[in-house]
Order: structure tokens, then C-alpha cells, then sequence
């Protein structure tokens, strides 16, 4: 093979399909997975295909996972970077319907589209481990995993009020109703209805789901999400007498302000109203309780203006005081939450002083401030000592919620408890496109689970498969299917008719991913020890409380049940930012959508993917604006001008050798952290410093054989590890520069060049920093620092943190190389 080329300009599409080709050709690409000594497994988040093909937003999450593979391969890791297609779920058949064509002639037609737009983005993906969802060699393994759930006790059936989406016509998991609303529907208010459906006990995980965090290299914003979605909250169980001999039990934070509770809320629907309501109340309460019902849920959570409520006209002790307090109903207590009814604490409570001062109730005071006295009601510090609280006064409330808890547990009162907001995961959905939830019912023996040997249940193909409102699946209408005889005894019986959640699909998809080549098992033992847990995940924090959390769960049961040797799936995560167009996050209505192919079709992968780097910080994202795609491919031309100029006799100049040093110190630290637009920003100063070094240097130099151009020579030794740096941002570019450069072998088959630390050394500067405008200190750092540096470094010195004490930065001024100023 001719490695002399006509220099000519670049052209980027005959680039890119050739080195495409030869990647296909040579393998190069390919990992032997079975015998890898140095496995890294770099996971990016699997594409829903749908019909309108790859977003941009799916193009920057891949482009920078592949940035980071590519490094870590030229690192000396056998990086694998597999993909696949989460092609089952309700946005698949939502547009199959809208389109009307069936989900499974459309969806193939969707996956071929995205696999071709993925090649064209020269990500480094091993398409021999290709998975899509809805092939029954897949989602086999998704029915086993239901199976082992069942059987573990950890998948169950219960009848229970539900999410139900009116649009989606199913029912919701409770992490894909957002502030009431579906999740897919942004209009659409989210109703209850109590159904029987499948649940996953996740709840049982909740603590361990919070601890193992604290030991997960992952993005903070993730684990906040996380930790919060789980809402742990101390408390205890208090009850309160009734006259019916049967208490009501609340659940408190608040145990220390229990002397103030001076009246009780049930839900409407709370099991002890019909029992505990006086008769004179019955009609008023009924009434109420009808009201109630056909309410929506954002109504009830986030709570109307005006608060409703009813008295029982029955009355309950106060354990800690011992006086009769008045029992009401109030729509914005919920049973699903807690145990369905609170006790009411005005004096301390926003919500609970509201509904006082609307129906005339007590208000006492228990807790003061601490060190003054008084103040304005409702007092909700959880600073403050206690009064009015019999021998609790003088307490913290922190020494007197755990003093009450154990003083009324002594008398039966009370009950220590831990809860959390992370309820069951509801998997049944009651549509078509996903894998049919592989249990039987019988008349004489309940609940069969389908044998392992009879996976997978096959999704029948039906030509009517829209939803209604009835709350049965689609597959309720194929009686030819769901008849079945019972696996136990032989006696007829009847398929479940719903499907799973596509969330419990993509739960252990990584798990599948090592293991395609293997028919018999979901993931063989071998490839999952070489190559779990995966090494590196990057993806959207629009996942962090669904996919990521399931798919902790999943992997958690797996291992208690003896198929992993480890509970956590991603040893790291980095949860990269957003594209917004103009200011605007990308939405058809708004018509500012990016279409990755006219992009690429016009500047080239390489350019593109380059671009898309640029925007902003990797894990904040950026703004996509046409005028700065040029500046790029500018850079990709000199770059490719250089070229031409490599001689391997040309002097080195000194700046040009530390300067080189220094970029690939920074370009390989950058990327390490996901800070892939400095570090493109530090080889377009290296490339200007060549240039610059390159005229000044050796104005009129001649070299070059007969006929070809004259200009400044540059050394070899200065422009290969330029290219190295380059390859995994541009990597058919940079294919075609090395081989250029006379090397045979791909550039990713070459090492991550080394650094001299003496030459990589910067210069320090001083560096003011002031707060609100104020000199408050000096730090000596290195020149060109980025923004998020400078200020991370500025807030962790020592005396201009005593100027900030516990204030919250509203702003910061940063001029590069001078100061930086924080507001506060
Ligand atoms: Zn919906
Ligand atoms: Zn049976």
C-alpha cells in the first residue's frame, strides 16, 4: 500500500469512507473478549432507535465516550465499546401507532437506520456484540431474570393503587411520573387506579442502594439524585389511641414535637375512617371522601391553595400528653406514603399551621429558638430546645427525638423506624410492544412461573395491538395465545397478559453485551468476571433515578442469588451535559433540531464530533451554533497543511519542544477528566506555536524535492504525537496523518506519547482573587487555567475562605491569567 499521497486539500468524506472500510477489513475494532489481558470495558448508554434516527444529543453522549475508549485503548487497555438497541417499550409502539405501521416491521427499519448513522460517526464499537431488546435471544433472558426474582419472593402481585397515564394507557412506575405528570406526556396529569400488577421489592434494597454509594466513583449530581430519590428519613412510629381499640399509627421526623400534635389527618381512604367516623359526621365525611377520589395526584402531592378537610366527629389520645385530640380527613395526606395518616404539629409546621388557622384548631408551641425566646409560629428549625413538653424541656430537639421515641416505646407507644421515599418497582404494563411477563395462572395451583426450559414466552404477532382503557393488555385479545395448559398439573390455564417495564430490559443489558455469542446462558462466567464490573459508564442524568437505579438493583439480586461475584454494576459514571440549541433546549415545535447527517455530510465526522467536543465542558454541555463549526474544520486544514511540511531533519525550537510537552500533559489529563474542549483548545495553541515557530524559525528555508511547494520545515518529532493527541477526537483524520507520517499499522495500534515532567512544567502567575470586589488573597498557579479551575482553586484557599464562610457563591468573575472574583 502507497503510504505517498497526493497532498492535496483535505477532503473528509473520502477520509472517512476509506478508513471506515479498512477498519471493517482489518478488525481493528475487535477485542478477543475471551482472552483480553487488560480489559476495559467502556460502556455508553444504549439508543432507543427511533424513527426520526440519531439525535444529535445521542451523537454528543457517544462521541464522548468514544473520546474516552479511544484514549484509554491508546493507553494500552483492550478497550470494549459495545452497543445495542433498546427497541422495546411505549415510545417504539406509541410511534408505530401514530405512524401505523407494526412495531415490528418499523422497529428493524429504525435499528438499520441508527447502525449505519453510527458508522458514520466512527465510534470504536465492536458490532459483533450488537444487542437489540427485542430479540427473543435477548429478552429470553430478560423473562429468566423476572424468574429469579419470583423465585428469590422478590417479584409479587398485588392489587394497588397505581399511576395510570390516560394518554399512555398504561400504568407508570412512580420515577416516570414527574410532579404528577407522565413523563412522556408533559400535559397529561397522571390519575390513580388500583390494579393487580407486578412489583419488584426494591424497597428492601434501599439502604444498601444508599451505602454502596458512598463507594461509587460516580458524577456527585448522580449520587445526589440517588440519594434523594431513596429519601431516607429517620423517625418513629407513633400511636395514638382511638376508641375503637384499634390505634392510628403515624410516622414521624418529628418525634421531639409530638407534645404539640394537637389533632390527627388520615388519608380519605385510610382503612379506620368508615369505623372511626361518628354517625352525625357520615354524610359530610362520604361526601369528602368521593371528592377526594376522583381527584388527580398532583393535586393531592403538591397540594391546592385552600386546604379541605373534615372532622370524624371521633377523637384519638396524644400518647405524650395524654389529651384527646380531634381526628380529621384531608386530601393531601396519601395512603401510599407512610402509613396513611400524620399527626398534626402547627406550631411547627407550615402545612398543619395553614389548616389550624383555616378550621379554628389549637396551635402550642413546643419548640423555642435556641437562645431566644419567643418568635414568630410556625417555628420548622430543627435548631431549638424544647418547652411545653413535660420532663423534655431544656432538650435539643436533636437529644429529645430520640428520648421521646425510647420514653413512649417504654409504655407501647412508639416504634423506632427508618423510612424511605423508594417505594416497589411496579414492572406490569399493560401494552404490547415488550416481552410477555412469563407466568402462568391456574385455577388449582394460583401462580406458575413458566419453566426456564420453555423461555422465551414469545411476543405473538397481533394486528390490533393499541391500547384501550380497560386495563388489560392488548394480549388479553389473542385467546389462542394466552390459553395454555398448566406447566404444574395440565389443567387449562391462562398466559399473564401484561408485559414488563422496557426499564427492567435495559437493567442488565451490559451484563449481556460480553456474552452475545452464548445461546444457553444469559451471560457466561468467564467473559462477566474479565470484564464486569464495567470499567467506565458515561450517559445522561435524565437516567439517574430510573435506568441506573434499576439496573443497581437488578444487578444486586443477581449477585445475592449466586450469578455475580460483585453488587455494583459501574465502577464509575460520569453523567455528561446537554446540547441546547440557541439558548433552547432542541424540540421539533421549536424547529431548532440538529440533524446529525446534514452535519457530517457537510464537514465530515471527524469535524463534527470535534465541534461537538468544543461546546463546553463534556459534563455540562453547550450551545450549538453553526458560526463555530468552521473555526474546527480551519484547525483539521492546518493540521493537514502540516503535513505537507514534515521533514524529519527540521531544527525543534525550544518553546515548540515545552510547548509540546506541556499539550500532551494537559490533552491527557483533560481527557481523563472529561474536559475534552480544553484540551482540543490546547492543541489548536500548539498547532498555532508550530506555525508560528515555523515562520519565524526558518523564513526561506528550502527544502522539499523538485516541484513540489516551499514552505517552513517542521520536525517529525513535533507533529507524530500531535496526531496521537488528535486520534481520539478525530480518528479517520488521524489514521490518515499517521499513515501519511509512513506507519502501517493503525494509529490506534501506537502508544499515548510520554512527557518530559521537567519540560511539561509551566510557569506559575499570581492570580488575585477578590470577594464582592475585594482583594482577599494570592495564588500562584499555572497560566491559561480554565474558569471552573480557577474558582475551585480560589474557593479552596484557605483565607479567601474565611471571607466566604457558609455564603453561597451567586457569581463568578474570571479574567484568565488576572483574577477572579466571587460574589456572594
Ligand atoms: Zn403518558
Ligand atoms: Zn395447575
Amino acid at each position: 500500500m502507497a503510504t505517498q499521497h497526493d497532498a492535496g486539500s483535505y477532503d473528509p468524506q473520502a477520509v472517512e469512507t476509506r478508513w471506515r472500510a479498512r477498519w471493517q477489513e482489518r478488525g481493528t475494532n475487535r477485542v478477543a473478549v475471551a482472552t483480553a489481558p487488560r480489559p476495559y470495558y467502556n460502556l455508553m448508554m444504549f439508543p432507543y432507535p427511533s424513527a426520526e434516527g440519531l439525535h444529535v444529543g445521542n451523537v454528543f453522549a457517544f462521541v464522548g465516550t468514544d473520546i474516552h475508549g479511544r484514549y484509554r485503548r491508546l493507553r494500552g487497555h483492550d478497550v470494549f465499546e459495545p452497543i445495542g438497541f433498546d427497541a422495546f417499550g411505549i415510545h417504539s409502539e406509541n410511534y408505530a401507532l401514530k405512524v401505523n405501521t407494526h412495531p415490528s416491521q418499523l422497529i428493524p427499519r429504525n435499528i438499520a437506520r441508527f447502525r449505519e448513522q453510527l458508522r458514520r460517526v466512527g465510534l470504536m464499537v465492536s458490532w459483533e456484540h450488537e444487542v437489540s431488546t427485542t430479540d427473543p435471544a435477548y429478552y429470553r433472558w430478560t423473562q429468566w431474570i423476572f424468574l429469579q426474582l419470583y423465585q428469590a419472593g422478590l417479584a409479587y402481585k398485588k392489587a394497588a393503587p397505581v399511576n395510570w397515564c390516560p394518554e399512555c394507557k398504561t400504568v407508570l412506575a412512580n420515577e416516570q411520573v414527574i410532579n404528577g405528570y407522565c413523563e412522556r406526556h408533559p400535559e397529561t396529569l397522571v390519575t390513580q387506579r388500583v390494579l393487580e400488577q407486578w412489583f419488584f421489592a426494591i424497597a428492601k434494597y434501599a439502604q444498601r442502594l444508599l451505602d454502596n454509594l458512598e463507594t461509587l466513583d460516580w458524577s456527585d449530581s448522580t449520587r445526589t439524585a440517588q440519594r434523594n430519590w431513596i429519601g431516607r428519613s429517620e423517625g418513629a412510629e407513633l400511636r395514638f389511641e382511638t376508641p375503637i381499640g384499634e390505634p392510628i399509627v403515624v410516622f414521624t421526623t418529628r418525634p421531639d414535637t409530638v407534645f404539640g400534635a394537637t389533632w390527627v389527618v388520615l388519608a380519605p381512604e385510610h382503612p379506620l375512617v368508615e369505623r372511626l367516623t361518628a354517625d352525625e359526621r357520615r354524610p359530610a365525611v362520604n361526601a369528602y371522601r368521593r371528592q377526594a377520589q376522583d381527584m388527580d395526584l398532583v393535586t393531592r402531592k403538591v397540594g391546592a391553595k385552600e386546604k379541605t378537610g373534615v372532622f370524624l366527629g371521633a377523637y384519638a389520645r396524644n400518647p405524650a400528653t395524654g389529651e384527646s385530640v380531634p381526628i380529621w380527613i384531608a386530601d393531601y395526606v396519601l395512603m401510599e406514603y407512610g402509613t396513611g395518616a400524620i399527626m398534626a404539629v402547627p406550631g411547627h409546621d407550615e402545612r398543619d399551621h395553614e389548616f389550624a388557622q383555616t378550621f379554628g384548631l389549637p396551635i402550642v408551641r413546643v419548640v423555642e429558638p435556641t437562645g431566644a425566646a419567643g418568635g414568630a409560629l410556625p417555628y420548622t428549625p430543627w435548631e431549638g430546645t424544647l418547652v411545653n413538653s413535660g420532663r423534655f424541656d431544656g432538650m435539643t430537639c436533636a437529644e429529645a427525638a430520640p428520648a421521646i421515641t425510647r420514653w413512649l416505646e417504654g409504655r407501647g407507644l412508639a416504634t423506632g423506624r427508618v423510612q424511605y421515599r423508594l417505594h416497589d418497582w411496579c414492572i406490569s404494563r399493560q401494552r404490547y410492544w415488550g416481552p410477555p411477563i412469563p407466568i402462568i395462572y391456574c385455577d388449582r395451583c394460583g401462580i406458575v412461573p413458566v419453566p426456564e426450559r420453555d423461555l422465551p414466552v414469545v411476543l405473538p404477532p397481533l394486528e390490533n395491538y393499541r391500547p384501550d382503557e380497560s386495563g388489560v393488555s392488548p394480549l388479553a385479545r389473542l385467546e389462542s395465545w394466552y390459553r395454555v395448559p398448566c406447566p404444574a398439573c395440565g389443567a387449562a390455564a391462562r398466559r399473564e397478559t401484561d408485559v414488563s417495564d422496557t426499564f427492567l430490559d435495559s437493567a442488565w443489558y451490559f451484563l449481556r453485551y460480553p456474552s452475545t455469542e452464548f445461546d444457553d446462558r444469559p451471560f457466561d462466567a468467564d467473559l462477566t468476571r474479565r470484564w464486569l464490573p464495567v470499567t467506565s459508564y458515561i450517559g445522561g442524568n435524565e437516567h439517574a433515578v430510573l435506568h441506573l437505579m434499576y439496573a443497581r438493583f437488578v444487578t444486586m439480586v443477581l449477585h445475592d442469588l449466586g450469578h455475580l461475584g460483585f453488587d455494583e454494576p459501574f465502577a464509575r459514571f460520569r453523567a455528561h451535559g446537554t446540547i441546547v440549541k440557541d439558548g433552547a433546549k432542541m424540540s421539533k415545535s421549536r424547529g431548532n433540531v440538529v440533524v446529525p447527517d446534514e452535519y457530517i455530510a457537510q464537514w465530515g465526522a471527524d469535524t463534527f464530533r470535534m465541534y461537538l467536543m468544543f461546546l463546553g465542558p463534556y459534563q455540562e454541555g453547550g450551545d450549538f451554533r453553526d458560526e463555530g463549526i468552521s473555526g474546527i474544520r480551519r484547525f483539521l486544514d492546518r493540521v493537514w497543511g502540516l503535513m505537507t511540511d514534515v521533514s524529519p531533519d527540521a531544527a525543534i525550537p525550544e518553546a515548540a519542544r515545552r510547548k509540546l510537552h506541556q499539550t500532551i500533559r494537559k490533552v491527557g489529563a483533560d481527557i481523563e477528566e472529561l474536559r475534552y474542549n480544553t484540551g482540543i483548545a490546547a492543541m489548536m495553541e500548539y498547532v498555532n506555536l508550530l506555525r508560528r515557530e515555523g515562520q519565524e524559525g526558518q523564513e526561506g528555508q528550502k527544502r522539499g524535492a523538485e516541484g513540489q511547494r516551499e514552505g517552513p520545515s517542521v520536525a517529525r518529532e513535533l507533529v507524530e504525537p500531535l496526531i496521537l493527541l488528535l486520534a481520539p477526537f478525530a480518528p479517520h483524520f488521524a489514521e490518515e496523518c499517521w499513515e501519511r507520517l509512513g506507519h502501517e499499522r493503525s494509529v490506534f495500534e501506537a502508544s499515548w506519547p510520554a512527557f518530559d515532567p521537567e519540560l511539561a512544567r509551566d510557569a506559575e502567575i499570581e492570580l488575585v482573587v477578590q470577594v464582592n470586589g475585594k482583594v482577599r488573597g494570592r495564588l500562584l498557579v499555572s497560566p491559561g487555567l480554565a474558569e471552573p479551575e480557577a474558582v475551585a482553586q480560589a474557593r479552596a484557599d484557605e483565607t479567601v475562605r474565611k471571607f466566604i464562610g457558609d455564603k453561597q457563591i451567586r457569581k463568578a468573575i474570571y479574567v484568565p491569567d488576572r483574577l477572579v472574583n466571587l460574589v456572594v
